[in-house]
């Protein structure tokens, strides 16, 4: 998809592309077009500038590539990654794949905790302070006591903190193949997972059954 909005930037002697520009000419395609009403296909191709936003690339870096190479694309999305210290924690993880995508977006603060804080009663009963993600990881009184929880489990002695400093904490622990610090990184995506998406009580409930089963094993 890539190489396809490259080809179409620049205007590229393929016939296919020529056919693009002529019929939808008046749109006058180009990097920032968000074409609503073209076919699925050429809004995909369009949608693809989110890619080349992401590695960085501006719409001068793309009209300037004499080629295309989506290994570069690739390679420079993944230089701005190694720049971003938690990856190691999200992504070695073993933890279940829609434990570890909560765990991306609350690294990247892309959790809108406000209505869910509401939900809770949060900002009844813990106000002013519960307003940001924060809080709910692990400010709040009851999602404390789930996380104390889990770290009394994993035998591991230090404070529940905030998010900012949870997340700092396990960067600079629990980074290794230790089996400790696999499991601590799962247990810590696997609690934003519940926490978020349960509330507090049944993530309680929940957690208590997996550690059972973990337990047992
Ligand atoms: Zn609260």
């Amino acid at each position: 998809m890539c190489k396809l909005l490259w080809n179409l930037c620049k205007k590229k002697d393929k016939l296919s592309m020529q056919w693009v520009h002529v019929y939808y000419k008046k749109y006058n395609l180009g990097w920032g077009t968000e074409p609503k009403k073209a076919s699925w296909v050429i809004q995909k191709i369009f949608k693809a500038k989110k890619y080349f936003v992401e590695a960085s690339y501006t719409e001068d870096d793309v009209l300037r590539m004499k080629t295309f190479s989506i290994k570069d694309v690739y390679l420079k999305n993944r230089g701005e990654f190694s720049k971003v210290s938690w990856r190691r924690i999200i992504w070695n993880n073993v933890g279940l794949p829609k434990w570890i995508f909560m765990g991306y977006l609350a690294a990247h603060r892309r959790l809108q905790t406000r209505d869910r804080l509401k939900r809770w009663g949060c900002v009844a009963l813990c106000k002013p302070e519960a307003k940001t993600m924060n809080h709910l990881f692990f400010v709040c009184p009851f999602s404390k006591i789930i996380w104390a929880s889990i770290l009394r489990w994993l035998k591991i002695v230090k404070p529940v903190m905030d998010w900012e400093h949870e997340l700092q904490w396990a960067e600079q622990h629990c980074r290794g193949r230790s089996a400790i610090a696999e499991i601590y990184r799962m247990m810590l995506v696997g609690s934003i997972y519940y926490i978020w998406q349960k509330g507090m009580l049944e993530s309680f409930k929940k957690y208590r059954g997996l550690l059972k089963k973990l337990l047992e094993v």
